[in-house]
């Protein structure tokens, strides 16, 4: 490998024009060069960003040593393929792919040729995410609300696969333990799409989580808070906020070794607050971790398994609605 590892972004639009701003950016990363099927396009991001362009996505085959794929999700797998067949690192875009099959063909040639995945679970870079999700230990119950403003993208999808499933990432991260059990509801409003979806899912540990996605709110809101026996953690995605408040035991009920049967005991107290976060773009963050992962050989931070477990549980959840009258 040259000394910096050389990428190519292959789809520039809303998000793919930051996978190239950020990539330019990174020391030890050459942005190796850019396909959109919109060539206009294509040429305006590579100017910006000091790129060259490539007519066709195999045109990079041996120019790059990965690439990062933001392409709408039913283009993920003819896209990926061949670099993956060829030992070229792929990022792709989260949803993994279009359904499970898809998803399972891009692993099974991965494994087959030894090939980096990684998947664009961004949220999972959030230097909020990342200090908090420490902090979640044997989480009882969480509440997730993720609210946007219609996008006029990402309409070949339901919300499950476009938002959601960040935070079906997250609750595979942190719950421990299987899904048990789902109830889920779903309605179409503006797009013949599930639009706005609400999930109740339980895992073997007992923990609940009630998660809410939508794409037609007047508001944004990125928040996620949880649960523990001794603890509450507030996640806000956008701002980076956290919050973390613990159950203090009072010292007299320490000092005998916990609750006493029968007896008046001091109640604990409740105590915490803001959490320190050094603020970062998590796409930049991701980027970074793609690229160390390119050139050390390790897996990426979120690894395509990990997309495929996000987006078997998020097909769970649509699976569930579709089979609802709307
Ligand atoms: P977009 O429609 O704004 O951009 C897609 C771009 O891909 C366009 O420029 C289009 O011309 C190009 N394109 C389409 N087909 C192509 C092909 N076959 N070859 C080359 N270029 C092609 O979409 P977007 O909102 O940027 O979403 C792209 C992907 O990123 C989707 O998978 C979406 O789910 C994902 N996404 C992820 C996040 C995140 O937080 N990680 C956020 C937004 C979007």
């Amino acid at each position: 490998m040259s000394e910096k590892v050389r990428i190519g972004v292959i789809g520039v639009g809303h998000l793919g024009q930051h996978h190239a701003r950020l990539l330019a950016g990174l020391d030890n990363v050459a942005l190796a060069g850019i396909v959109d099927i919109n060539a206009s396009r294509a040429q305006e991001i590579a100017a910006k960003y000091g790129a060259r362009t490539f007519a066709n996505t195999s045109d990079l085959v041996g120019y790059v040593d990965a690439v990062t794929i933001a392409t709408p999700t039913v283009t993920h797998i003819d896209i990926a393929m061949p670099f993956i067949e060829a030992g070229v690192a792929v990022l792709i875009e989260k949803p993994l792919a279009a359904g499970l099959d898809e998803a399972d063909r891009l692993l099974e040639a991965a494994a087959r040729r030894g090939t980096i995945v990684a998947t664009g679970h961004t949220e999972r870079f959030n230097p909020a995410v990342a200090a908090a999700l420490p902090l979640v230990t044997s989480p009882r119950f969480v509440e997730i609300h993720r609210l946007g403003t219609f996008p006029e993208r990402s309409l070949d999808i339901d919300v499950i696969f476009d938002l959601m499933i960040h935070d079906l990432d997250l609750l595979l991260t942190v719950a421990g333990s299987g899904v048990v059990a789902i109830d889920a509801v779903g309605v179409n409003v503006l797009t013949p799409r599930v639009d706005i979806a609400n999930a109740r899912i339980r895992f073997a540990s007992g923990c609940i989580a009630n998660v809410t996605a939508s794409r037609i709110s007047r508001d944004r809101v990125r928040k996620a808070r949880f649960f523990s026996h001794d603890a509450y953690v507030s996640i806000d995605y956008a701002t980076q906020e956290v919050e973390v408040y613990r159950l203090i035991p009072h010292p007299s009920t320490l000092a005998r070794g916990g609750s006493v049967e029968g007896q008046d005991v001091p109640r604990p107290t409740i105590q915490g607050g803001r959490l320190e976060v050094a603020n970062d773009e998590p796409l930049r963050v991701e980027l970074a971790d793609f690229a160390d992962a390119v050139r050390s050989g390790r897996p990426a931070g979120v690894t395509g398994h990990d997309g495929r477990a996000a987006l078997a549980l998020a097909t769970r959840v649509a699976d569930l609605i579709a089979t609802q009258p709307q």
